[in-house]
């Protein structure tokens, strides 16, 4: 049986994977049993922004598996520390809490959230609303699909927690509208990524924030897959110069080999923790927090975020200058960009099939955008590689 009709057997249906079989990656490159090669415009939805298999991330890996890896946190380690410690310094929050995956994390700041609101606002118990977008994706736990707006999402798995309240994406008036005396936060990704990489008007942010210090809310932004130099800076709301109360990583945080994430936050959030209150059993373990060290070391010295910025402007501007009649809108920042295409004319799961055959890995996102989200470490030479096949897989995608 090949792999793909083995795996089908075997895995629970919970994605439709294209039909590639990957074998092996390095850098923006991959390739599949057949020695196929590939490049690489997906990323793991960011979680290899760093590239597959970056020689400081596996050095770094190995070494420190076979001195220490998981002890849970009943102990403490050498390397927790400094870990966090640069991430605080790095958002200019005060205090973090180490996760595993994106999820986790946003669960950990709902419940941050929470109990913020009932020791320092003085929320009656169990009344605290938290305020949620549109169309959001946050992770796939029971808490978390309760508040999605997507019945796929939904269907079969409630009941649902409730204390969400939902308002459109990029509408600060509508939001404003929701708070009630009960609202602890605000809690939205600053640029929609599983939506279809959707950006709010300028300005929202700002607005958002001022909203939430008028009302003592706190504002929880969800940057686990706009984070850590996707959008072209270290983390999106810097491109409106505020910032969160608490702040939600994951994904490129574990450097392309491990899940680790976090909540940063400030002092008075997160000094609602106490033991007994949350945990992880591998949470913050000594391989995830070296991990996570180099991955942001590597972030820096290699100046991955400044290469967003520049080399993400030239992918939006390569892109937007295909002439195609598949394509409505191309949108994005840095190295992260949504192509919309013409539901009516071809859907955007038949082009990816279409950029898989000319050797290119993207996955559609509902129906209708294309994702192009490679490795931060791409050069202007592999984008153009990828581009000339973009061009003529858009030339001829409505056949
Ligand atoms: N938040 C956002 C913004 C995400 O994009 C994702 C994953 N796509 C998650 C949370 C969930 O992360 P994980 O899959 O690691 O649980």
């Amino acid at each position: 049986m090949d792999c793909i009709a083995l795996e089908k057997s075997v895995a629970a249906a919970n994605y439709d994977s294209l039909p590639v079989v990957l074998r092996e990656a390095k850098g923006v490159w991959a390739k599949d049993t057949e020695g196929r090669r590939y490049l690489d415009m997906m990323s793991a939805y960011s979680a290899v922004s760093l590239g597959h298999g970056h020689p400081r991330i596996l050095k770094a890996m190995m070494e420190q598996a076979a001195r220490l890896a998981v002890t849970s946190r009943a102990y403490h380690t050498e390397l927790l520390g400094p870990f966090l410690d640069r991430l605080v310094h790095l958002t200019g929050l005060d205090m973090a809490l180490p996760m595993n995956t994106g999820a986790e994390a946003v669960e950990t700041a709902i419940k941050a959230a929470r109990r913020w609101g009932y020791r320092f606002k003085k929320i009656p118990k169990d009344q605290a609303e938290i305020i949620v977008a549109e169309n959001n994706f946050h992770g796939r736990t029971t808490t978390i699909v309760g508040f999605s707006s997507d019945e796929a999402y939904r269907e079969g798995f409630g009941p649902f927690s409730g204390g969400f309240k939902r308002v459109p994406f990029g509408d600060a008036q509508a939001a404003s509208d929701a708070v009630t005396e009960n609202t602890c936060a605000i809690l939205i990704e600053p640029i929609q990524g599983e939506a279809g990489i959707v950006v709010p008007p300028e300005g929202y942010l700002r607005e958002l924030r001022s909203l939430c210090d008028r009302h003592n809310v706190l504002l929880i932004l969800d940057e686990v897959q706009s984070g850590l130099g996707r959008t072209g800076r270290w983390f999106a709301h810097q491109h409106e110069g505020i910032k969160p109360d608490g702040l939600i990583l994951g994904k490129a945080l574990g450097g392309g080999v491990y899940p680790v994430s976090a909540v940063v936050g400030t002092r008075e959030v997160m000094s609602v923790f106490d033991p007994g209150s949350h945990g992880s059993t591998f949470g913050g373990n000594a391989l995830a927090a070296r991990i996570g060290l180099e991955a942001l070391a590597v972030i820096e010295e290699e100046h991955l975020v400044e290469r967003s910025a520049e080399m993400g402007s030239y992918l939006l501007g390569r892109l937007r200058g295909m002439r195609s009649n598949i394509v409505k809108e191309v949108r994005g920042r840095g190295l992260w960009v949504g192509v919309e295409v013409d539901p009516g004319v071809v859907s955007a799961r038949a082009v990816c099939d279409a950029l898989l055959a000319d050797g290119i890995l993207t996955k559609d996102t509902h129906g209708t955008v294309l994702r192009f989200a490679p490795p931060l470490t791409i050069t202007r030479e592999e984008i153009d590689w990828g581009m000339e096949r973009v061009e003529r897989v858009f030339a001829h995608a409505v056949h």
